[in-house]
């Protein structure tokens, strides 16, 4: 019998981590590997918001795939996948065509932007590396634009964050370390910038620990940001912002919108005619699509339901790696001839939020509450081990945040 065709599309955290654990489980000789991805990098989504802001590098972020895989064992194949048509098993790229014994997607998120009139066209959203570049010179454009034109304009300074969830939260926490240093390069005095985040919510992080989210918030305040709480944004066009909030409209005149305010699964398993629920896929226990023995999704593309809450889980970055090593898992056991596979329980390690340098909110171990600095040295903490178990020492030691006091 021929080896089986194992293809892997996207190399997030769910893909390359799938792709990184294969590698070590089975042997070139029991399975053909083939992993796909727009760019021959992977990068860490939850250092975007950084590169957005300006406050880190996007080449920190990025790692080179072929740093990561044993090439004489995974084939990549660096393409943009346009369909997945799993009833035919096999995946439509822009270059070409692949087909597989078991698919794994790992695709990803995309903004879900709820209809919201001009936003599409309008606003920004912190998704990718370039789309996280465009974001950070955009800024500065603005900036350098404002004191060449003789008719000063407050939009060009005024930077609105919609959403203040995890995203938009860490997001305006490094707006407020940027902005000054973008003051002093661009002879602009601070007290004309604004950062404005609107959330339609009554609180900012709702659902998160109050006495966390009062210390954010006024961690936040103390460095300039406004809160716009209870306001429900409604319209985006090229130089305003519209909201709704105690049943009045007001605008903001701005032409820097970024959307932190919700994701949803990538739009191809939509199109791919996988049962979907709000654009994620309810996957089995075992990770696997519903009626698709052969394919497995992992990351942001599945939704799965905790028993306690009722609720789905959040989709994060830690549960796309817990779930990448377990389908790893289930693909080597039915490689190697075992039907049997485990069902998939995420362990939740906690949840940790930087507002900027050297300040965070977050609860681990359970209910152990951090703010602060050791908030801080927590996240890269967690950070760090991510790299430590995707490439080793060298990796940690090249793309490490190896300062926890920074
Ligand atoms: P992604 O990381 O989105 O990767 C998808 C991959 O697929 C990418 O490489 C992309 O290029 C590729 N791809 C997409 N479309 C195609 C295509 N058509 N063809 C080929 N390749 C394609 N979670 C946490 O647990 N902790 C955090 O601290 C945290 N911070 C975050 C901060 C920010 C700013 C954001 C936006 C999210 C954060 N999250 C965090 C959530 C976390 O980043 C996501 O849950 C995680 O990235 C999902 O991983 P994934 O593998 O599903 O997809
Ligand atoms: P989210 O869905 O968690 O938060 C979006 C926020 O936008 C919500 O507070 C919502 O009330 C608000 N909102 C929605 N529509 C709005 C509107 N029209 N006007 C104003 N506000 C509106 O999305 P996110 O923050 O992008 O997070 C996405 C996922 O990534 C989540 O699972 C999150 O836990 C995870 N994440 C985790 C971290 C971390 O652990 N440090 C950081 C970032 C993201």
């Amino acid at each position: 019998m021929n080896n089986p065709n194992i293809v892997i599309i996207g190399a997030g955290y769910g893909g390359i981590m799938t792709a990184v654990k294969l590698q070590k489980s089975l042997n070139v000789n029991e399975a053909n590997i083939t992993l796909v991805n727009k760019h021959n990098y992977h990068y860490q989504t939850t250092w975007l918001h950084e590169n957005a802001a300006g406050t880190l590098h996007h080449d920190k972020t990025r790692i080179q795939i072929n740093e990561l895989i044993d090439t004489s064992k995974i084939n990549f194949v660096q393409d943009t996948v346009t369909k997945v048509r799993p009833d035919e098993k096999k995946v439509t790229l822009e270059n070409g065509e692949l087909s597989y014994d078991y698919l794994v997607v790992g695709l990803g998120f995309e903004a879900a932007t709820f209809g919201i009139s001009g936003l599409k066209e309008n606003a920004f959203t912190i998704s990718s590396i370039n789309s996280a570049r465009l974001i950070r010179q955009h800024i500065e454009y603005n900036f350098a634009k404002y004191n060449n034109e003789a008719d000063k304009k407050e939009e060009r300074l005024n930077l609105v964050v919609g959403g203040a969830g995890f995203t938009g939260i860490e997001f305006v926490g490094e707006l407020a370390n940027r902005v000054p240093e973008l003051c002093k390069e661009y002879d602009i005095p601070r007290e004309k910038v604004r950062i404005i985040n609107v959330e339609a919510a009554p609180t900012a992080l709702p659902g998160f620990d109050p006495e966390l989210v009062e210390y954010a918030m006024n961690s936040l305040e103390a460095r300039g940001v406004e809160f716009k709480i209870g306001a429900m944004i409604k319209e985006v066009t090229e130089d305003k912002l519209i909201f709704e909030k105690d049943e009045k409209r007001e605008e903001i005149a701005t032409n820097t919108v970024v959307w932190a305010a919700g994701v949803q699964g990538n739009s191809l398993i939509v199109d791919a005619g996988f049962e979907t629920n709000r654009g994620r896929i309810p996957v089995r226990d075992d990770l696997r699509a519903p009626n698709y023995d052969d394919v497995f999704i992992v990351g942001d593309c599945a939704v799965i339901m905790n028993e306690e809450t009722e609720r789905p889980y959040p989709p994060t970055a830690q549960i796309a790696i817990q779930m990448a090593e377990h389908t790893a898992a289930s693909l080597t056991k039915l490689v190697q001839g075992d039907n049997h596979l485990e069902s998939f329980t995420p362990k939740i390690q906690g949840t940790v939020a930087s507002l900027g340098h050297s300040d965070a909110i977050g609860v681990v171990f359970d209910d152990k509450k951090l703010f602060g600095w050791s908030a801080s040295a927590m996240k890269k903490v967690i950070d760090n081990r991510y790299l430590l178990k995707l490439g080793g020492i060298g990796l940690l030691l090249k793309k490490g945040k190896l300062n926890l006091f920074k």
